[in-house]
């Protein structure tokens, strides 16, 4: 992907902060972090979102997460976030498959909040409950 910035960061041609490297995935570090240590892992091949990625990969992907994770709960009441937005509708705004791992700490003031949603019905309800079940196989 010739435009895609993060395929640019992964040629060279763009610069980054690296934290991890293997054959397949590169980790560096958000250039507008929530808090500091915000890391994103991303695979050297462009997919656009978790649902294009191959289950292999995506499995290597989120072991390198879980490790970056880990790496960033340095405080006893240190949390952590691990973000996957997919597709521009759920807020991804590079379209190259990509974990965020943000740090937290009680008292950082970030409220990842979203407006809950009521089914009109419990008929809804099950609605929805059938048809991902359904999917799923
Ligand atoms: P999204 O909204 O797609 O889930 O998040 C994209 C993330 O990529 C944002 O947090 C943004 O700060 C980060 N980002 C965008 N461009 C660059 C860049 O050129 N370098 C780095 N290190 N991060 C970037
Ligand atoms: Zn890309």
């Amino acid at each position: 992907m010739n435009d895609c910035i993060f395929c640019k960061i992964i040629k060279g041609s763009v610069s980054c902060d690296k934290v991890y490297e293997d054959k397949e995935i590169l980790g560096f570090l958000d250039i507008s972090p929530v808090n500091p240590g915000h890391t994103l892992v991303i695979p050297k091949k462009h997919y656009e979102t978790m649902l294009d990625v191959p289950d292999d990969l995506l499995k290597k992907i989120v072991l390198v997460a879980k490790k970056v994770a880990k790496s960033l709960i340095v405080t006893k009441e240190g949390g952590v976030n691990v973000i996957v937005n997919n597709y521009a509708s759920a807020g991804q705004l590079v379209p190259h498959l990509h974990f965020h791992i943000i740090p937290r700490h009680i008292g950082d003031g970030h409220v990842f909040s979203w407006k809950s949603h009521k089914y009109e019905s419990d008929k809804q309800k099950e609605e929805y409950r059938k048809a991902i079940q359904k999917s799923l196989g």
